[in-house]
């Protein structure tokens, strides 16, 4: 039996229009030989009345505080929705399908409500209905506890169950449907030439993902890469082939990649910049200031310690709570607010001149100030004005001919 997982986003699932596109992918694997199983997300985008914020609304209009607990069940029912109306609408072509909860499709998590981790999955009820030409359309994003109790994988996390089922039935593949054409090497909203990528490793897109792109859940890259099956990013509504994210080796061997060194640019908005001042003579006061974050749940990002001088980011939601505990402790510090951090990604870079110097040049010959940079080895990153920030992803853009 070819198993392929078939997951189908938010706006895929909306209308009615919308679905009968969704069938269409459905019946094409069946006729293609693969037996389906299809997860669906939430119906629509926030504002729409079964979209996942729109549940969480219900109940944090009127009420100011919900355990995760019950804010999970309540964020169940749009994934339950959504299957039960995807499970119809394949009734109404003559097909066998049955909508199934997370938990029904034998996804067991832990009891971390509201980000809760897979456990295990037992796949003999979803292999059953395979079996008999039924096809399961499964509630993305959410499982079961042991004692039966609704949890969800945190937000985006139908990708997750995706390619958690993938993995444990050996799928031949994974295709996650959006309405986009695929994996695009910058965000197109602000990168008019950008283009699709036809195939990216699961290193880069999961390292784009982190650096703010967004393309896919990388948890759901991370689980698929383990078992190495290929993930396919297409469009609900075209013919277009998408993006494969593969292993690095496959990706290597397609020649067009031969001279491919960046694989995408991507951004991440609102975050404020702090630059606290040190001193040599005192060693324990870079460890006191990071245990202090530590302490506080402040999750920093682009790390500089010096022995005079610390630089690191934070997210603008969490900027009062630093300034408050940096002012409580007598550091001497300023802070740069309305900062976005822009980065090129590509397991090509690794060993290659010249990469930083083009980062460089494209920055500063555009006027841009770079305030900070960081890099890892598939990695560049600077802080920026976020002002700055469309022309920054602009200029890295063309001067890595992407
Ligand atoms: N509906 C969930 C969310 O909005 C899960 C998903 O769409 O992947 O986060
Ligand atoms: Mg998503």
């Amino acid at each position: 039996m070819k198993i392929v997982v078939q997951k189908f986003g938010g706006t895929s699932v909306a209308t009615p229009e919308a679905r009968a596109a969704v069938r269409k992918k459905i019946i094409e694997a069946v006729s293609n030989g693969f037996s389906p199983i299809v997860v669906v997300s939430a119906m629509g985008r926030s504002g729409d009345a079964y979209a996942t914020d729109s549940l969480i609304d219900v109940i944090k209009n009127e009420y100011r505080s919900v355990s995760a607990r019950n804010l999970d069940t309540i964020m169940c029912c749009g994934e339950l929705i959504s299957a039960a109306v995807m499970a119809a609408s394949l009734e109404s072509e003559g097909l066998q399908a049955v909508a199934l909860t997370g938990g029904q499709a034998g996804i067991w998590t832990d009891d971390n409500f509201g980000a809760a981790d897979i456990i295990d999955i037992d796949v003999k009820v979803l292999k059953s209905y395979l079996a008999k030409a039924i096809i399961p359309v499964v509630c993305g994003f959410q499982g079961r506890t042991e004692d039966g109790i609704f949890t969800t994988l945190g937000r985006g996390g139908s990708d997750t169950t995706a390619a958690a089922l993938g993995a444990a039935l050996q799928a031949e593949a994974v295709e996650i449907y959006t309405d986009v054409d695929g994996i695009m090497t910058a965000d197109p909203r602000v990168v008019s030439k950008a283009n699709i990528l036809d195939c990216v490793s699961y290193a880069d897109v999961c390292q784009m993902a982190h650096q703010g792109a967004k393309v896919i859940h990388p948890r759901a890259v991370e689980i698929a890469m383990k078992k190495e099956i290929p993930i396919i990013v297409k469009s609900t509504f075209s013919d277009a082939p998408g993006t494969l994210i593969c292993t690095e080796e496959a990706v290597s061997r397609t020649s067009n990649h031969l001279t491919r060194i960046i694989s995408g640019v991507a951004y991440l908005k609102d975050l404020a910049q702090f630059k606290v001042q040190l001193d040599s003579k005192i060693p324990q006061l870079g460890k006191h200031l990071y245990d202090e974050l530590a302490k506080n749940k402040i999750s920093v990002g682009c790390l500089n310690l010096q022995p005079e001088l610390s630089m690191f980011s934070v997210f603008m939601f969490d900027c009062e709570k630093t300034h408050a505990l940096l002012t409580n402790d007598g550091f001497d510090f300023e802070v740069h607010n309305d900062c976005a951090k822009v980065s090129i990604v590509g397991s090509g870079m690794r060993g290659v001149h010249g990469i930083m110097a083009t980062f460089v040049a494209a920055l500063t010959e555009n006027g841009i100030t770079i305030l900070q940079m960081v890099d890892s080895d598939t990695t560049i990153s600077a802080i920026v004005h976020q002002e700055q920030l469309n022309n920054a992803v602009t200029a890295l853009h063309d001067a890595f001919g992407l």
